[in-house]
C-alpha cells in the first residue's frame, strides 16, 4: 500500500511529506493554516495520523492565530493609507475642513476624505464605514435587478448590507432577504455579480448539488474562474462560503 501523502484530519487536510528523517515535525503555515507534516519515510498512515490527532488542539490554536490575523494591518483613516473599492486600490487624502465630514474619489486613484479639525479615529472609521456601505448599495442594486429579471423571480428580493464574520452573502427565500457582507465592498464587481447571481439561484435551487451547478453554468458560464478568483483573495476561504 502507497503511504498517503495527504490525510484529513477533522476535515482539514493535513500533508504528509516522507523524507529520511527520525522525528516528526508538525507545522501549520501561514496565511491559510495550512497543515503539514514531514515524518520518517518508513512511517506508517495509521502512526502519523495518531501523531497529528494528539497535537491537534496545537494545530487548532495555530490555525485559529492565522485565520484571526486581519489581512490588512488595522486602518487608522490618514493621508497615504491604501483603501480597497471594487477590487481598485485608492490612496487616501484626508483634509481637514469646516462641517460635515465627506469622502470622494478623485481620479482613479485617490480618495478624500474630508473631516473637521481633530476628528477621532472612530469619527473617520464610522464615516469611511456609512460611504462604503452606499458605494456598495449603488452598485448591487441593479445587479440584483438585473439578475432577478434574466433569472425569472417571481418574489421581490430586498438587498441588507452588514457586517459578517464568516460569509459573503446569504439568502433567504421565505423573506426575500439576501444580505451581503459589507467587506464585499473591497472586491471587483465581478465578484459581486457572481455573489447575486449565486444567492438568486438558491431562488430555484437550494444546496449546491448538480441542478445548482447546471443553472450556475447556464447563467454565469465563468463562474468557476470568478469563484477561483474571490476565493483566492480571502485569507481562509475555508471558512468564507455562503
Ligand atoms: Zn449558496
Amino acid at each position: 500500500m502507497t503511504p498517503a501523502n495527504q490525510l484529513t484530519v477533522r476535515g482539514v487536510p493535513v500533508e504528509v511529506v516522507r523524507k529520511d528523517i527520525k522525528n516528526l515535525h508538525l507545522g501549520v503555515y501561514p496565511p491559510q493554516g495550512r497543515v503539514r507534516v514531514a515524518v520518517p519515510a518508513s512511517m506508517p498512515d495509521d502512526a502519523v495520523r495518531a501523531a497529528v490527532v494528539s497535537r491537534w488542539a496545537w494545530v487548532v490554536r495555530q490555525r485559529t492565530r492565522y485565520q484571526h490575523t486581519p489581512r490588512q494591518t488595522p486602518r487608522e483613516y490618514v493621508s497615504g493609507e491604501s483603501h480597497y473599492l471594487f477590487g481598485r486600490r485608492y490612496r487616501l487624502r484626508v483634509d481637514a475642513v469646516a462641517g460635515h465630514g465627506s469622502i470622494t474619489t478623485k481620479g482613479k486613484a485617490t480618495l478624500v476624505m474630508s473631516v473637521p479639525e481633530g476628528s477621532t479615529l472612530e469619527y473617520r472609521r464610522q464615516l469611511m464605514d456609512r460611504w462604503v456601505r452606499q458605494q456598495l448599495a449603488e452598485a448591487t442594486q441593479p445587479l440584483l435587478d438585473k439578475w432577478a429579471t434574466t433569472m425569472g423571480l417571481t418574489q421581490p428580493v430586498s438587498l441588507h448590507l452588514r457586517r459578517m464574520r464568516t460569509r459573503w452573502a446569504t439568502v433567504n427565500e421565505h423573506t426575500g432577504r439576501l444580505t451581503m457582507n459589507t467587506e464585499v465592498a473591497r472586491q471587483p464587481l465581478e465578484s459581486i455579480e457572481l455573489l447575486v447571481v449565486h444567492e438568486l439561484g438558491h431562488f430555484h435551487t437550494r444546496g449546491h448539488g448538480e441542478a445548482w451547478i447546471a443553472q450556475m453554468d447556464r447563467w454565469l458560464p465563468n463562474w468557476r474562474d470568478r469563484q477561483a478568483r474571490l476565493d483566492a483573495s480571502m485569507l481562509s476561504h475555508e471558512a468564507w462560503h455562503c
